[in-house]
């Protein structure tokens, strides 16, 4: 029996669950979950532990064609600029809540494309971040990096404010499938982005790739695979 029968046999292509793209997930948005609700559960955390925070960058240069992650395409950076100053407004009504001595364990920024903000708007961001609450011992902060980009100016500013792990948006390294969803990335770009966090000290990389693209073939597959492996990513 192929593969594939067997995970059609065992259901996968039958579930229906909701995207893993936001937690929680969107079933459960509601206008039940208001002021009073969310200033609950910030009092709660325990005073002196360690929390992760997740910071969402909607903006993305060009949109993928696949993509389901809550986004939007602009060619400027006012859009970007005023949502630092919309996530340095919550960070201020975030700290008046949160109990004292908490850390962070994990500071995660993801998106859409967290890179495309100026390496200013990274500072600043890092900064009010870090005043509400500090890394604590051994954090983790990861940047979701699109090779296409980032520059030495940006990558030096996120060191700065303390990256430690880069997830690369790969997807596929074929051309034609890259056309295909819209993301034309070649292979060297993201080998040089590799090389360069890197030669910043960042040494623990790991890259999403995609199944179940047009077009995608085992042979396409395997090849993009080998061309990651390239690069070694540690996880
Ligand atoms: S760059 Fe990432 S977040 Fe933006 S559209 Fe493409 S896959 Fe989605």
């Amino acid at each position: 029996m192929s593969t594939e029968s067997q995970l059609a046999k065992l259901g996968l292509f039958d579930a229906r669950v909701p995207r893993y793209t936001s937690y929680p997930t969107a079933p459960q948005f509601s206008t039940n979950v208001g002021p009073a609700q969310f200033e609950s559960w910030v009092r709660a955390i325990e005073p002196g532990s360690r929390i992760s925070l997740y910071l969402h960058v909607p903006f993305c240069r060009r949109l993928c064609w696949f993509c389901a992650c809550r986004t939007q395409g602009t060619s400027s950076d006012s859009p970007v600029l005023a949502y630092v100053e919309a996530l340095k407004a919550e960070l201020a009504l975030f700290q008046r809540l949160l109990p004292e001595g908490v850390t962070l364990s994990r500071l995660h920024w993801g998106g859409g494309t967290p890179t495309m903000m100026p390496a200013a708007a990274m500072r600043d961001l890092a900064q009010a971040i870090l005043a509400v609450t500090p890394m604590g011992e051994d954090a983790e902060f990861s940047v979701e990096i699109d090779p296409n980009e980032i520059d030495t100016e940006r990558l030096d500013a996120l060191i700065g404010a303390g990256m430690n792990r880069a997830s690369i948006g790969v997807q596929d390294f074929d051309p034609e499938i890259q056309t295909i969803i819209g993301r034309d990335q070649t292979y060297e770009v993201t080998r040089n982005a590799v090389e360069a966090l890197r030669a910043h000290g960042v040494s623990s990389l790991n890259a999403d790739i995609l199944y179940g693209l047009p077009n995608q073939s085992t042979a396409r597959l395997s090849d993009s695979v080998q061309k990651l492996l390239s690069l070694s990513p540690d996880r």
